[in-house]
């Protein structure tokens, strides 16, 4: 069993660490919240006031952070303060600059690191039953896996540093652009004539058929336990939704990569996020289609 310090205790690092506690690890968490740590407690993980306190004897270091500035801020910390051969593992879903700079923070103080983001949301942490895409040598990588498999139900190594942050952007611009792809024909639809149903019945099992269809669709009624059936109760709030699509633009920029696709996607989901919306799932951007303001 591995001694593990984990360090952001939100929606998701919560239940990612009580699942390492529940496992049989020693775990130190770690969180600038009080609320967090007096939560973490109740569930078998042992509350560390610093992160110099909760990475000092730690055989493995977690962060679950924001964004890329928390991250880099919090790393700084654990370079200086880890125990020598540390294995330190980023969960959050940052930008890719950042990712590496990170790595390179910890090669600097030869610590073996890993990006290792996640796909699932806070059910998905819950039960353990996380996708994780990991960057990172193949070293660090055998060293995280056993414990990954605690957290998750799928972990893939998609490359090098900063190729798990590339992977899991690049999957949620698919995402947001093919959620606007549905609504989009579901508000034609409507205009038509046509009922949800008669067309989920067609898409799901032609060519229209994507996730966005089949497991998260954006009215109520052809998926029962969609978002939409629960008047649009995250799920995945369109919040985070604008804040993975801004990744994936500045991912783009940086790289000369062309995306009109997404540019416009971050457009839509900021002008909802602007509305007041930002709270809500993501598939409840069907409204400001119907509302014709787009
Ligand atoms: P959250 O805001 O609930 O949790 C972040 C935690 O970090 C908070 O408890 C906060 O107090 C703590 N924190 C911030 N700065 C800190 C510091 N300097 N030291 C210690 N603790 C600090 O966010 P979340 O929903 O748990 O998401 C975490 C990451 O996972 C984000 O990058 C998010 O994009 C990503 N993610 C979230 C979901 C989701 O459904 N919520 C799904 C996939 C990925």
């Amino acid at each position: 069993m591995a001694r593990i310090a984990f360090i952001g205790l939100g929606n998701m690092g919560l239940p990612m660490a009580a699942n390492l506690a529940k496992d049989g690890h020693q775990v130190f968490g770690c969180d600038v919240s009080e609320a967090a740590l007096e939560a973490a407690s109740k569930l078998g993980i042992a509350p560390a006031k610093a992160i110099e306190e909760a990475v000092a004897s730690a055989e493995v270091v977690i962060t679950m952070l924001p964004a890329g500035a928390h991250v880099i801020s919090v790393w700084r910390t654990i370079a200086d303060h880890a125990a020598k051969g540390a294995l330190l593992i980023d969960c959050s879903t940052i930008d890719v600059d950042s990712a590496r700079k990170a790595h390179t923070m910890a090669e600097a103080a030869s610590f073996l690191s890993l990006d290792a983001p996640v796909s699932g949301g806070t059910g998905g942490a819950s039960a353990g039953t996380l996708t994780f895409m990991a960057g990172g040598t193949v070293e660090a990588f055998a060293r995280a896996k056993p414990l990954l498999e605690v957290m998750g139900a799928k972990i893939v190594h998609c490359g090098e540093a900063g190729a798990g942050q590339a992977a899991k952007i690049c999957n949620n611009m698919i995402l947001g652009i093919s959620m606007l792809g549905v609504c989009e024909a579901f508000a034609l639809g409507e205009r038509l004539g046509l009922s949800h149903e008669a067309l989920f019945e067609v898409a799901s099992t032609s060519s229209g058929q994507c996730w966005s269809l089949t497991s998260y669709c954006p009215v109520p009624g052809p998926v029962p336990n969609s978002p939409a059936n629960r008047d649009y109760a995250p799920g995945f709030a369109a919040q985070l939704m604008l804040k993975d699509l801004k990744l994936a633009q500045d991912a783009a920029l940086s790289t000369g990569a062309s995306t009109p696709m997404g540019a416009q996607a971050q457009q839509i989901y900021s002008l909802f996020e602007k509305q007041g919306h930002g709270g809500r799932d993501f598939s409840a951007i069907i409204e400001l289609l119907r509302d014709h303001q787009v």
